[in-house]
């Protein structure tokens, strides 16, 4: 077999040809997941080998040899390349982009890579401590799940491990990878974001104090990331601890996947491969064989629907793990008959207080940052908006500023209103600034920390932040979901929800499912060391069946009756999905656009292409946006479109319009 079909990163969908060198010219052939250098027009590129063929569509004359093959790192596995292959057929992109963005960048240059000194025991290191160092004996819960999840190693075998917030998940996935270990394998587990990646880590580097811990995510410099990588792709790290981007890498010895907080939105990419790491992870542990674990206290509706259905086995931890912990006391406020002053209802207030006398923390979510999300003039009804976007600016204290949330943009807070002259503008509504500045009104003596993407830009100083808030050093906590996510404060036992109405109402499907998410994330950060903790949530829909559930902590009622819905209305999981959206200057072109590709290839039976329509935030950047659905019972079928659709338009789309497939689309702003 002398033809060897080369990945290129290039925005085509094809696979390239070229020949093996004569036999002198090489060690060795090369070989499938060989990364090899070749010519490509008067330039070198690095490509990866994905299969060796008998013979090309192209002339024998016109096909060049490869250049050389480089052994600089180890040659890709089979079960990548089939990942490589699933991933490209099932998000509809090109094999070569697929391939080239699933490695780290020093893996993508033509350079060699540096040699890099085998590590050496450093003085001191003290070699006679346990493999792994458990810190709590499992409760009967997680004994059982550890003991069904463990006699499933060797094997692929979907779980849903499905637990309260600090019901002890996370000890449940130490138990699990040190028998992997055991057996010689490795375990991947993927976080949703690096924010939670430090408290995680520093948790597996002490339980598995001899072990190599690689950690994968986008923030790493190219340097570590490509180290971290080849430890894992050489098999050397037993433990690979990353982003989805972790559920890329060849893992030679996989014996276990985790997906810790499972149903987290940022696991799907948003751009250029728009995959699902959690999807990914659960391809990998099927074609290697291994259990994969799907970690969550409010799982995705499409993961209970799929342990429903039988395909995921359901593990619960109904209770907190600490002894003595208890999960906190929902209460709902209503603001009907206490209506907010400044943003707060007086029981919110008084709890406050309460806190503060007791030397407690306590921490007010409100998912909206900046100071408010309006400014506008009461006397003749304008507001400030951006020109390049259909949003308004909102307004930022700091440097007082009207900022852009979708494009950037930012000005200077004008002196009168620009329509009929008024100089007394007003902002409407209030974000995460706004609420801080009420507290320190109303506490003027409690130490205040607000944590938003504003406040910490840099990774460091959210770290920082939080390691204060965790010592004590803050007595009130305001932050956005940044704050939600699996932190742990131990003196917290507080949180009062602020703006929780907003989304109710939505008309995006998935409003509930996350809204249900996030309130139950928040307030799982109360109360988790004995105090019993207390979550109040503003709202003037008390009878709303989702906040009746949440009082409850009832997520399984609450998926029940989404998934009826869902079924009802025909949406996912009982359909599968996917978007085409496009982006012009002028909404016309896009929707035309859209249009046309509609109508190019009639649809199979079953599958429903929707009218385009233009996105709610229309204009983004300066470019008008529009997005068909497509939905079908039939996966297969559903597929074969976005595939003559995407054949199409890689072969040719008119310029002036910019274009994307999203496969199982879960953002539609
Ligand atoms: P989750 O991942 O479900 O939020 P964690 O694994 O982080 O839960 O556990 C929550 C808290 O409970 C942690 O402080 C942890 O140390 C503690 N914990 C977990 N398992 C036990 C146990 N079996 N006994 C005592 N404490 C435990
Ligand atoms: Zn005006
Ligand atoms: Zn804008």
């Amino acid at each position: 077999m002398s033809v060897l079909r080369v990945a290129l990163e290039v925005p085509l969908a094809t696979l390239f040809d070229y020949l093996q060198p004569p036999p002198d010219a090489l060690p060795a052939p090369a070989q499938p997941g060989d990364r090899v250098v070749v010519p490509f027009g008067r330039r070198e590129r690095v490509g990866i080998v994905m299969e060796c063929v008998l013979a090309s569509s192209i002339p024998h004359e016109r096909l060049k040899p490869i250049v050389r093959v480089l052994e600089d790192a180890p040659r890709l596995p089979p079960d990548w390349l089939e990942l490589m292959r699933f991933l490209a057929s099932y998000y509809q992109r090109p094999l070569g982009e697929t391939v080239a963005g699933s490695l780290p960048s020093r893996l993508r240059s033509v350079k060699t890579l540096p040699r890099r000194k085998p590590r050496a025991p450093s003085a001191g290191e003290d070699t006679s401590r346990a493999r792994f160092v458990s810190s709590n004996e499992p409760n009967p819960a997680q004994a059982d799940a550890v003991k069904r999840i463990g006699a499933a190693l060797g094997g692929f075998k979907p779980f849903l491990l499905h637990g309260v917030t600090g019901s002890g998940k996370t000890e449940v996935y130490l138990h699990l990878v040190a028998r992997v270990l055991e057996r010689g394998g490795q375990a991947l587990v993927m976080v949703p974001e690096i924010g939670l990646t430090p408290q995680l880590e520093a948790r597996f580097r002490h339980a598995f104090p001899r072990e190599n811990i690689a950690i994968l995510h986008s923030a790493l410099q190219a340097g570590a990331r490509t180290h971290a990588w080849l430890d894992a792709a050489r098999g050397d790290a037993g433990i690979v601890l990353g982003t989805r981007l972790a559920a890329l890498t060849p893992l030679p010895r996989l014996g276990l996947v985790v997906v810790d907080e499972e149903h987290d939105t940022s696991f799907k990419q948003q751009e250029g491969l728009r995959y699902s790491g959690r999807d990914a992870a659960v391809f990998r542990a099927k074609v290697a064989g291994c259990p994969v674990v799907l970690g969550s206290a409010t799982p995705a509706l499409e993961t209970w629907h799929n342990c429903r259905a039988g395909r995921y086995e359901r593990i619960d931890l109904p209770e907190r793990a600490v002894p003595g912990a208890m999960l906190p006391r929902v209460r709902l406020v209503d603001l009907r008959t206490d209506p907010a002053a400044h943003g707060f209802a007086g029981a919110s207030v008084a709890a406050i207080r309460g806190r503060l006398a007791r030397g407690e923390q306590s921490l007010v979510f409100i998912n909206r940052r900046g100071y408010s999300p309006v400014l506008a003039c009461e006397a003749c009804g304008w507001a400030a908006g951006c020109e390049r976007c259909t949003a308004n600016l909102v307004l930022h204290a700091v440097g007082k500023r009207l900022r852009c949330h979708h494009c950037g943009w930012e000005e200077r807070i004008p002196r009168a209103c620009p329509t009929c002259g008024n100089p007394d503008l007003r902002p409407v509504g209030r974000g995460t600034q706004r609420v801080q500045e009420t507290l320190a009104d109303l506490f003027p003596e409690a130490r205040i920390a607000r944590i938003d993407r504003d406040s910490a830009r840099r990774r460091g100083e959210l770290q920082q932040a939080l390691e204060g808030i965790r010592r004590g050093e803050a007595d009130l906590l305001v932050g956005t979901q940044l704050l939600a996510k699996g932190h742990d404060f131990p003196g917290l036992t507080l949180v009062c929800v602020l703006g929780a109405d907003q989304s109710l109402f939505s008309t995006d499907y998935r409003a509930a499912e996350r809204l249900f998410a996030t309130l139950a994330q928040v307030a799982g950060r109360c109360g988790r060391r004995g105090q019993e903790g207390e979550v109040l949530v503003q709202t003037k829909f008390p009878q709303h069946p989702l906040f009746g559930a949440l009082v409850r902590h009832d997520y399984s009622s609450f998926a029940e009756a989404q998934l009826a819905d869902r079924e009802g209305a025909g949406f996912p999981p009982f359909v599968h999905e996917a978007a085409l959206r496009a982006e012009a200057k002028q909404l016309e072109v896009s929707m035309d656009f859209l249009r046309e590709v509609a109508a190019s290839v009639s649809p199979p039976g079953d599958v429903r292409i929707y009218d385009p329509v233009p996105h709610v935030i229309t204009r983004r950047a300066g470019y008008e946006r529009a997005q068909l659905l497509v939905q079908s019972r039939s996966r297969p079928a559903l597929q074969s479109l976005l595939a003559s659709w995407s054949e199409r338009l890689f072969a040719g789309a008119p310029r002036n319009v910019r274009w994307h497939l999203d496969v199982d689309p879960i953002e539609f702003d």
